[in-house]
Formats: structure tokens, C-alpha cells, sequence
């Protein structure tokens, strides 16, 4: 299968270079060049299969003729084998037709883990075979950075550099990543905000100079493919524990870099009957406001209760847009040099499609606080901050999903976020899981850095290690 870029001027590439590409040369994203399509009979055949059967079933074309069947078994294998929880993705009712469909019982207690753990093994895989290694480099303000550090600590071809602003994430969080010892694994705290940490990321790819001789940069943020690819697994599997697809399902999906929710759109593109899918925001809603009032302009970023949909801008609302305008690259150019420039606008056509597919709501903090306490009043089950605000949105939207089951996706464990489970009012000690319980007492490795792009590349070269 070939890739191609959202603004339709860079090569098309096979799956195994655009693992290893950040964005395409002209700017824009990757995407299949044609989606896999899956008939009822073939969906309705694989009801029963466990999460790891069914991942195979569903990503399997996406890798045909780069990888074996039996690459991408023990792939899978290897990537869900550390989740504390035998349905890997269980399902929990919260309501009638209502269900949250639990994404944090992987290493890092955040659904990141499931592309991540993936995507580790991926490179270790497709690296091995070329004899290469390469440098990860990435920002995080949480936990971005902890899913892709666990993804690939035993990579033997990668070296991995996190960086996080210095004193400006939470404890758990830093522990989550600096807690981590191999010797490949490097946490840089950059005396800087989290902006900063992305933009000498951002430096840094464009112009690699700095690293030597046959050595390049991956990114592992949400525009790489492999991750998108992930999780389009448990759309599908939580649709036909649900009656899939006989019976059309519903998602409300706490979004940031709209990378979750396209994987979602991905799934009902390659066949998968779903009715709605909601949008569901914090108080940086630009999806939201795209979507209801065709504004989709920067404003300033907002600090929340749900940190990891902080986001001023959704890099992967490119890839939805290039479907929306036809698969036409000089279209989506336009918009987003119109963007750069302060606003872009939806044509007619575009935002009435939009309309079909998605819905949205957006959630401030007072709204999630108020969520989390009644649905622990109502049935004792505690959300985080990021899947409640999936689940509110999926109340204001019911009458738009006709009357099938809507499916919450629950992003992160509750005990990542206690602050926000303290504001709530909630009085239950929220613990962490068992197998975490002493993350305080564990030694930490951390370097911490001025905020220059220069010293950063330096201390990147002379801290290689693979
Ligand atoms: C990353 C993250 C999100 C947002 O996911 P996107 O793919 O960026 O939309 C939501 N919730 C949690 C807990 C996250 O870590």
C-alpha cells in the first residue's frame, strides 16, 4: 500500500518510510492512498475474536506485503502483553446505551499506550531488517512522553529523547518517564515551557545537520501514521461487543490533536456501521468551534484540568479536511496557508460533510468537575478529567446518535489526574494501581537543560548510546 502527503506534493511512500517520516516534504501528512473496505458478512465473521485476533484482522492491510502475517502477530503480541487487563479494551455500562470503553490499562494508564506500545516494537521490527538506528525526538507536557518512553525501552536501535519543561508536570508524570533507566532513554527538563520544548523539536527535524553520519529523527507525536493505525483496532472491537455491526454504534472522543477521533472516522470508512461521532472538547475548542460556527482560528491556549487536550491547533484535522475537499492537495495548501495567516474557513460542501459525520460539544473545567461527581454519585464509577468531558459530550449529543449504544472512550486512568478528582469533590483515595504504587521511592534519571536548541543537539550527539 502506498502513502500519500495531504498537500499533494511530496512522493508517495510505502509504509515503512512514512514509520519513519515526520511530516511529508511539502508539509502535509501521510494517508493510505486508498482505505482497506470491509464487507458486514467479513466484520459480522469476527465476532468473538480477542483484542489481539481482531488487531491482526483489521491492520493487516494496511502492512500487506511489508511485513509477514507472522511479523505482525508477534507484533501485536508483544505490544498488548503488558496490559492489566485480560479484554485489553473492556467495556463498562454507565447508563442506558451509554458505555465507556476503558483505554488505560496499558504501562502508562493512558490510551497512548496502545499505538505506542505498537509503534516501539514497529521500529525495533523495520530497523532490524535495515540495519539502521535512528534518534527519537519529542515534546511532551505528559503523557505523550511516558507512553512513547515505555513503547520503546527495549528498542535496541533507538535512542529516545524526551524533553518536558522543566518543574511544569506533574509528579506522577515525571516519575512515569524519568523512572526509566535503560540506557537509551534520555529525559532532558528544558527551563522553559512546554511551547519551547516543541519548538526546538521542531528545529531540530527541520534541519538535522547536528547528528551524525546516517543517523535521522522519528517523531512518534500523533502525525505518525503507525499510531493512527493503532487505534483503529478498538473502534471495531468495541462496536461488535455491542452488537456490530448489525446495530450502528456511536464514539464521543475527548479530543486534542484529533488524532483518536480519525482513527475512529478511519474505522467507519473501511466499513464499520457508525452513526455519530462526537468531538468532544475542553476549553480549547477549536474543533468545536470549526465544526458549529465555521471558525477555525488560533486563540490563546488555555491551561485546563485535562492537561493532555491542551492543544492551540489539531494537526490531524489536515488529514480529515484532505477527504473532506476530495483528496485534493491544492485545496488543503490553501487552508492552511490561509490558517497560518489567522483563520481558515470550510467551503459549503466541506462543513455540511463535516456535519454528517461528527458532532461536538465543548467542556470547561466547572462542566468536568460537575461531571465526574455525578457519575460517581450515580453508579460509584470515577472518570478522569479527559473522559469525562467524553462523557458529558456524549449526553449533549444523544439525539444525534439514533438509538444505539454511544461508547465514551476512556483516555486515561483516574489516578494520573488526582488534583482534578479533588476539585471534583469526589472523596474516594484514588490509587494508583498496584504495580505503581511505589513510583515515589523509584530512582529517577533526568538531565536538565537550558532552553536552547543548540545545547540540546549537543548533549543529543554525546548521549548516544545504541
Ligand atoms: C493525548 C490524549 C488525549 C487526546 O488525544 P488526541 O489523539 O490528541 O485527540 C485525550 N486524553 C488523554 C488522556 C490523552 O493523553
Amino acid at each position: 500500500m502506498k502513502y500519500v502527503s495531504t498537500r499533494g506534493n511530496a512522493p508517495a511512500l510505502n509504509f515503512e518510510d512514512v514509520i519513519l517520516t515526520g511530516l511529508a516534504a511539502d508539509g502535509g501528512l501521510y494517508v493510505p492512498e486508498t482505505l482497506p473496505q470491509f464487507s458486514q458478512e467479513e466484520i459480522a465473521s469476527w465476532a468473538g475474536l480477542d483484542y489481539e485476533a481482531l488487531a491482526f484482522k483489521v491492520m493487516w492491510p494496511f502492512v500487506e506485503g511489508e511485513l509477514t502475517q507472522t511479523e505482525l502477530e508477534t507484533l501485536i503480541a508483544a505490544s498488548y502483553k503488558n496490559f492489566r487487563h485480560k479484554a485489553i479494551a473492556p467495556l463498562v455500562q454507565t447508563g442506558a446505551n451509554e458505555w465507556v470503553l476503558e483505554l488505560f490499562h496499558g504501562p502508562t494508564l493512558a490510551f497512548k499506550d496502545f499505538a505506542l506500545q505498537f509503534l516501539g516494537h514497529l521500529l525495533d521490527l523495520v530497523l532490524k531488517k535495515r540495519q539502521q538506528k535512528v534518534v527519537i525526538l519529542g515534546a511532551t507536557s505528559g503523557d505523550t512522553g511516558s507512553a512513547a518512553i515505555e513503547g520503546c525501552r527495549e528498542c535496541e536501535n533507538v535512542d529516545i529523547f524526551i524533553l518536558h519543561p522543566h518543574q511544569k508536570v506533574s509528579d506522577v508524570q515525571r516519575r512515569q518517564m524519568t523512572t526509566v533507566l535503560e540506557d537509551n532513554v534520555h529525559n532532558i527538563a528544558v527551563k522553559g515551557n512546554f511551547d519551547d520544548c516543541q519548538n526546538i523539536v521542531k528545529r531540530s527535524f527541520a534541519d538535522q545537520g547536528f547528528l551524525p553520519e546516517g543517523r535521522q529523527l522519528v517523531a512518534v507525536n500523533s502525525i505518525n501514521w503507525a499510531r493512527i493505525m493503532a487505534q483503529i483496532v478498538y473502534y471495531f472491537y468495541a462496536a461488535l461487543s455491542l452488537g456490530g455491526p448489525h446495530r450502528k454504534v456511536s464514539f464521543s472522543v475527548p479530543t486534542g490533536n484529533f488524532g483518536d477521533i480519525f482513527a475512529g472516522y478511519l474505522a467507519k470508512q473501511m466499513g464499520l456501521p457508525i452513526e455519530r461521532l462526537i468531538i468532544a472538547t475542553n476549553s480549547n475548542d477549536i474543533l468545536h468551534r470549526c465544526l458549529s460556527a465555521n471558525d477555525h482560528s488560533r486563540q490563546a491556549l488555555q491551561h485546563s484540568l485535562s492537561p493532555s487536550m491542551d492543544i492551540m491547533v489539531s494537526s490531524n484535522f489536515e488529514r480529515l479536511l484532505f477527504d473532506l475537499y476530495a483528496r485534493d492537495g491544492a485545496s488543503i495548501q490553501k487552508l492552511m496557508t490561509d490558517f497560518q495567516q489567522g483563520a481558515m474557513h470550510l467551503s459549503d460542501e466541506a462543513l455540511s460533510k463535516a456535519r454528517a459525520l461528527f458532532a461536538s460539544s465543548r467542556v470547561d473545567d466547572e462542566q468536568t468537575k460537575a461531571c465526574i461527581a455525578k457519575v460517581y454519585a450515580e453508579s460509584e464509577y470515577l472518570l478522569d478529567p479527559h473522559s469525562a468531558i467524553g462523557l458529558l459530550a456524549a449526553r449533549e449529543n444523544k439525539a444525534l446518535c439514533g438509538d444505539g449504544p454511544v461508547v465514551c472512550l476512556a483516555t486515561a486512568h483516574p489516578a494520573k489526574f488526582p488534583d482534578a478528582i479533588v476539585a471534583a469533590g469526589v472523596e474516594e483515595a484514588v490509587n494508583l494501581p498496584v504495580h505503581m504504587q511505589d513510583l515515589a521511592e523509584r530512582e529517577e534519571r533526568c538531565s536538565v537543560l537550558e532552553n536552547e536548541a543548540r545545547a540540546i543537539q549537543q548533549f543529543i550527539c554525546t548521549n548516544l548510546n545504541t
